[in-house]
This record gives C-alpha cells, sequence and structure tokens, in this order.
C-alpha cells in the first residue's frame, strides 16, 4: 500500500502499488520457500497462501522491445505482475503450479532464429544464476574490458549449470569493467575484473583548455598527480604530470579530467577473482581473491577467459562437497592445491596473506597446507 502522507508526484512510485495480489496479502508473513525444480520457486506464507515464481535469465541492458515483449509475457501469464531480481533475472508470480510449469514450458519454448533460448529457465538453487555486471565499452568511460561481450561468453560456456542445479552449491559469478567495480566482484564464487596496467596518456593541450587542474589532482587517492607546466611547439601549457610509480590505474583522474584517458589497447585486460561470497551459511562471508592476475581482451568470444572459468568451475563441480561453496572448497583442500588442480600458474603475490616459508618461519593462516 502507498505510504501514508507520501508525495507520490517526486520520484518513483511507491513499490507496494506493484505487488501481486498475493505478495501484497502476506507481506513480511512468508513461512519457508523450496525449489520445486530449476527455475521454479514456491512460497508459502503462514496464511497458507502459496506464490509460484518462475525465473529466467535475461540480458542487462535490453532493448524497448524486448521490455515489451516480456510484458507481454507476464500480462498473458502473471496478471501483469514480473520482477527483476538484483542479478537482471527476471521473476513471473503466479497463483499455482499448473501455471508455473506452463509457463516454464512456454518460455522455454521461445527461441531465437538460430535456435537459442530468448528467455532461458533457471538460476536457482545450486547451480551458476545469471551474471550481475556493470556497463563495460556500451556505456562507461573508464572499463578495461568488455562487460556484456564477456558476460555473454561466460553464460554461453556455463549454460548447463544455469539450467540445472547439480553443482554442490550455488556459484554467484559476477564481472565488472575497471576496479571501481560498480559490480559485485569482491564477493563472488567467480569474479571478472576489467584491470588497467598502464598509467592515464596526458593530453596537455586540451587539458589546459578542459579541465580544472585542482579537481584532478584531489581525484587520485595515491597523489599521483600534480600541476606542472609543459612547453609544446613554443607555447607553454598549464597542465599535469603523473608520478607513474604511484599510478595504481584507477581511472578516477580521467572521471574528472577527459584529457587523462588510460585505456590502451595492451594494458587492458581481465583478472580472474574467486572464492568469495556475501551468504554466512555455514563459514562466514568472504573477499574474493586474485587468482589469474591477466587475462588479455580478445574479442567476440574471450576463449582464454571462458576456458579458465570453465576449468575452474568443472573442477569445483568435480570435487567439492555437497554445500560447499567454491572459497570453501578452496579453503579446505589449501589454496595451492586449488592452483594445482585449476592448473593456473601461482605465485607469492596472488594471495594477499602468503607467506614465504624461505623468509618466515611461521604463517598467519592455515589456508596454506603445504
Ligand atoms: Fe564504469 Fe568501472 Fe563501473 Fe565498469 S566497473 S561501469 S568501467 S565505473
Ligand atoms: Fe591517480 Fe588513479 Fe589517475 Fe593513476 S589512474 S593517476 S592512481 S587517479
Amino acid at each position: 500500500k502507498p505510504m501514508e502522507g507520501r508525495i507520490s508526484d517526486i520520484g518513483p512510485r511507491h513499490f507496494g502499488e506493484f505487488l501481486p495480489p498475493v505478495i501484497a496479502k502476506n507481506f513480511g508473513q512468508w513461512d519457508y520457500h523450496e525449489i520445486l525444480e530449476p527455475g521454479v520457486l514456491c512460497h508459502t506464507a503462514l496464511s497458507g497462501d502459496k506464490a509460484y515464481t518462475v525465473r529466467c535469465g535475461s540480458a542487462r541492458l535490453i532493448t524497448v522491445s524486448h521490455v515489451r515483449e516480456i510484458c507481454a509475457i507476464a500480462d498473458k501469464f502473471a496478471g501483469g505482475n514480473l520482477r527483476f531480481t538484483t542479478r537482471n533475472n527476471i521473476e513471473f508470480i503466479v497463483d499455482n503450479k499448473k501455471a508455473a510449469l506452463d509457463l516454464k514450458a512456454y518460455l522455454n519454448g521461445l527461441k531465437f532464429p538460430g535456435g537459442s533460448h530468448k528467455f532461458p529457465v533457471g538460476g536457482t538453487g545450486a547451480g551458476v544464476t545469471n551474471i550481475v555486471h556493470t556497463q563495460g565499452w556500451v556505456h562507461c568511460h573508464t572499463p578495461a574490458t568488455d562487460a556484456s561481450g564477456t558476460v555473454k561468453v561466460t553464460m554461453d560456456a556455463v549454460f548447463d549449470d544455469f539450467q540445472n542445479m547439480k553443482l554442490p552449491a550455488p556459484v554467484r559469478i559476477s564481472m565488472a569493467c575497471c576496479l571501481n567495480m560498480c559490480g559485485a566482484v569482491h564477493c563472488s564464487d567467480i569474479a571478472i575484473l576489467g584491470i588497467h596496467r598502464k598509467p592515464p596518456l596526458i593530453d596537455h593541450e586540451y587539458l589546459d583548455n578542459l579541465c580544472e587542474i585542482p579537481l584532478a589532482v584531489a581525484a587520485c587517492p595515491t597523489g599521483a598527480v600534480r600541476p606542472s607546466k609543459v612547453e609544446l611547439d613554443g607555447k607553454t601549457y598549464k597542465t599535469v604530470a603523473i608520478k607513474e610509480d604511484r599510478c595504481m590505474f584507477c581511472g578516477n583522474c580521467y572521471t574528472m579530467c577527459p584529457s587523462l584517458p588510460l585505456s590502451d589497447g595492451e594494458g587492458d585486460g581481465i583478472a580472474i577473482m574467486v572464492g568469495g561470497k556475501i551468504s554466512n551459511r555455514i563459514t562466514k562471508p568472504a573477499f574474493s581473491k586474485v587468482v589469474v592476475p591477466f587475462i588479455p581482451n580478445e574479442p567476440p568470444r574471450w576463449p582464454t577467459l571462458t576456458k579458465v572459468i570453465k576449468k575452474i568451475l568443472d573442477t569445483y563441480a568435480a570435487e567439492a562437497n555437497k554445500y560447499e561453496r567454491l572459497g570453501d572448497w578452496a579453503n579446505r583442500i589449501g589454496w595451492e592445491r586449488f592452483f594445482e588442480k585449476c592448473e593456473l600458474e601461482f605465485t607469492a603475490h596472488l594471495i594477499d596473506d602468503f607467506r614465504d616459508p624461505a623468509y618466515y618461519t611461521w604463517r598467519q593462516t592455515s589456508q596454506f597446507k603445504w
């Protein structure tokens, strides 16, 4: 219900106006939920009412005509109700099991001309769900890699695990196209992170004419940018200088000053992180760790990226215990063994709390089991 006294002509309308009737009626009064089969959930309220949800994947960036298609399905099957999850899955909520299964069959039958699914049903339970991701080359100004492209090829590689729930536990994959990271890569089972490896280029003439130098200086978190003057073709420009050994390639200065671009064909690429999670089930939440420091950008199909992710996922699926998240499995067997089994190159720089036994007589962590 709309909140009392709410000014309704400013900002979006109150979400309560859009709830399906069964959700509105039982708001805050849910007892438990179960996953009936991949992509189909049933929530049971204390009143005994049940809400059946059919979940399918979507691309995060979608056209208006595709939105209309989604709305038409909601009108036809779900009383006009639908929701998007934080991972950009589409959920249709219906009030009986038969309607849910009919809708699942209908969605699975909708195909693109090439035969691939238009609305693939799945993304529940112990499987891979939709990848949460950022803007990439489509929109943002600081990406080191693409978001839509890397996510598409990754989902193609792990699609079977989206449709089925045969992994030991849920696997959350995230993607952020720079380390400013408006995605969720810091706490994902598998994370794809775009990284720059070169400091910004400086266009002195543009900078003098276009940018606020104090703003560019203040934007740098490591103090690498300082005011400077440069002589070019007999003309003096007020500009900045960058202390390269202080630069961590974050792109903050470029956000404030468009004369400091840092995109670079050779320098830009992807790091892979694993083992993070938000859930506190069985073990506490954990940050992801870097396990592959650099993979070059290889559009349009990013073969190295997908090979690495598939190998990690398949090894985890084959070796982990039931209910064990990817990071919990790596912690149990030891991170050195994780690298061996996933055929990844290990260096001491990859794990933040690694201590080289040649120099230290004790370790600060039990994660290393050699
Ligand atoms: Fe832009 Fe970085 Fe966010 Fe990607 S992760 S959309 S480059 S701020
Ligand atoms: Fe500073 Fe980041 Fe710009 Fe490097 S990229 S100069 S660290 S703001």
